[in-house]
């Protein structure tokens, strides 16, 4: 990955979840292969809260890189782990051949809005696991952005501040949260920047499928969804089709948008479904340039 971005070669991406029920996994692995034809840049897996969801990201991802032709990236968060074990999860994915890891904090769990606190034998914030992955081996490292803040920075200054701290410590790239309006990206860019920060950042694209995700997506991601969309989708909220059209035209729009302005990489949040990648993909005219590329 670091490689790819070093080159300015731009980067598509698609990021799964580990599946917990079997017909789950299935739902999952047929979009993997329906979306690996696409010749993404990397696919990754998030990193579950807590228990088995762990051991699943870990699995999912070891399979990705054994048996497919996909570069995975792994989440890996500081959540209720300590250092010992955290060198252990980067060795298990060395030894499945995975190269790149995406280093996070991760938030509470049960309340990501609750208090952190970080294991008595962990890691406090995210900058630490860089440090922590880069000492494990040759791994490239991505690292979150935030187009709209960390809800919980106080100020654009601290956010800045720290954010910088992760490429310092050897980030290579950066992925940001879900957003809905271009502009937010386009500030973040130019405040990185301002501050000489020069790690690509790579813009995280949810296209929302179901009216249900919008109040979901508010909880998780804490990114401001437009009233103005939000109310074009509950127009429509009876007819699933419609409300799919206006939120995969949405995100294809924004796409076309980022594009315009150069942006580095697109990374798609599946929600371990393929079809609405697949559209965007097609309206944007990227399956057959990706194809001529691979
Ligand atoms: P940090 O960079 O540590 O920042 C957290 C907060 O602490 C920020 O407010 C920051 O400004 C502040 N801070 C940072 N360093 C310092 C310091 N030295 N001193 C004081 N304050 C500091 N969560 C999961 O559980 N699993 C996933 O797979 C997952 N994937 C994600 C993928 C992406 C692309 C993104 C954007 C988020 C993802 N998350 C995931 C959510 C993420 O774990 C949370 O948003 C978390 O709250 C912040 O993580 P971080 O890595 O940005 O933390």
């Amino acid at each position: 990955m670091s490689d790819v971005l070093a080159a300015g070669v731009r980067s598509y991406s698609f990021e799964f979840f580990p599946a917990k029920t079997e017909k789950a996994e299935q739902r999952l692995w047929e979009s993997i292969r329906r979306l690996e034809p696409l010749h993404p840049t990397f696919v990754s897996v998030t990193y579950g809260a807590g228990g088995s969801s762990r051991e699943r990201t870990v699995e999912t991802t070891r399979r990705i890189a054994l048996e497919t032709t996909l570069t995975p990236v792994a989440h890996l968060t500081a959540v209720e782990h300590s250092e010992a074990e955290l060198r252990h999860i980067i060795g298990q994915y060395a030894d499945a051949g995975v190269r790149d890891i995406l280093a996070l904090r991760g938030d509470p769990p049960g309340d990501p809005m609750g208090e952190w606190r970080p294991h008595p034998e962990g890691l406090s914030h995210a900058e630490e696991l860089v440090r922590l992955v880069r000492s494990c081996g040759d791994f490239g490292v991505g690292v979150a952005a935030f187009p709209e803040r960390h809800p919980r920075s106080p100020d654009w200054e601290s956010e800045i501040r720290h954010f910088h701290r992760k490429c310092e410590a050897g980030a290579d790239y950066a992925v940001t949260q879900m957003f809905f309006d271009v502009e937010d990206y386009l500030r973040l860019r130019d405040r990185l920047y301002a501050q000489g920060c020069r790690v690509p950042v790579i813009a995280g694209i949810m296209p929302v499928t179901h009216v249900g995700q919008i109040e979901r997506m508010a909880q998780l991601s804490n990114a401001v969804f437009p009233p103005a969309l939000a109310e074009r989708l509950h127009a429509v909220e009876d007819d699933p089709a419609a409300v799919r059209e206006i939120g995969v035209e949405y995100a294809a729009r924004m796409c076309e948008r980022l594009l315009e302005e150069d942006v580095p990489g697109l990374h798609f949040i599946t929600l371990n479904n393929s079809t609405a990648t697949l559209e965007i993909y097609q309206g944007l005219g990227l399956a057959g340039m990706r194809a001529a590329a691979a």
